[in-house]
């Protein structure tokens, strides 16, 4: 799997995000919710770079799935849990903090990401093959279907889809999945990948 280059991110004097040729800017708002304020978001704004480092570590650092009340969960955003992402908004945020564009993960760590529909793929009767010791950007698993194949791989939930090469075995087409859907929707992935299997007739 390869990836097209996202642009290269600065930061302007204004502390502003700037994007690439285009200059897109991402501006960062901070505001007490409190009527008038108690002052927390001027504190905030001198102190934002340690902030955003700390907020990096905790999203980077925590042992969750998706998210939890040690990350991203709190009593306020309790209706928005199902698109909370930590992986993502860490993901995110390291990319507006130094430009680091998402790179796909290795093999094993995508057999890893992948163990879960593999098993649920296997429960179905599919035959699936782990890919070991693949070269970089090979496909981590094979599909077996009845009458076609398809090779898996994942790629970083930032990245846009038809940034995505996925590569494959002679013969075999080849399918990347975002890795996001795979922690936040597994039987919307299963659906697709049996989709993808009848397609690939
Ligand atoms: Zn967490």
């Amino acid at each position: 799997m390869t990836t097209m280059a996202m642009p290269e991110a600065t930061i302007d004097k204004d502390h502003c995000v700037i994007f690439g040729k285009n200059y897109v800017r991402a501006t960062r708002y901070l505001y007490d919710t409190l009527a008038g304020g108690a002052g927390y978001s001027e504190l905030a704004a001198k102190y934002f770079k340690d902030i955003v480092e700390d907020t990096l570590r905790l999203l980077e650092g925590c042992t969750c799935d998706s998210s939890c009340t040690e990350c991203l969960d709190h009593f306020h955003n309790q209706h928005l849990k199902r698109l909370l992402d930590r992986r993502l908004a860490a993901s995110l945020l390291r990319y507006g903090l130094y430009g680091t564009i998402p790179q796909p993960t290795t093999t094993s760590a995508q057999i890893e990401q992948l163990g879960s529909l593999n098993a649920w793929l296997t429960l179905d009767g599919t035959h699936c093959e782990v890919l070991e010791d693949q070269p970089a950007n090979g496909s981590a698993l094979l599909i077996n279907g009845q009458n076609s194949k398809l090779a898996l791989s994942t790629y970083p939930a930032l990245l846009a889809p038809d940034s995505i090469l996925p590569r494959a075995p002679h013969g075999v087409t080849a399918y990347a999945i975002n890795e996001s859907h795979l922690y936040r929707n597994l039987p919307g992935v299963h659906a697709e990948i049996n989709r993808q299997l009848r397609l690939a007739k």
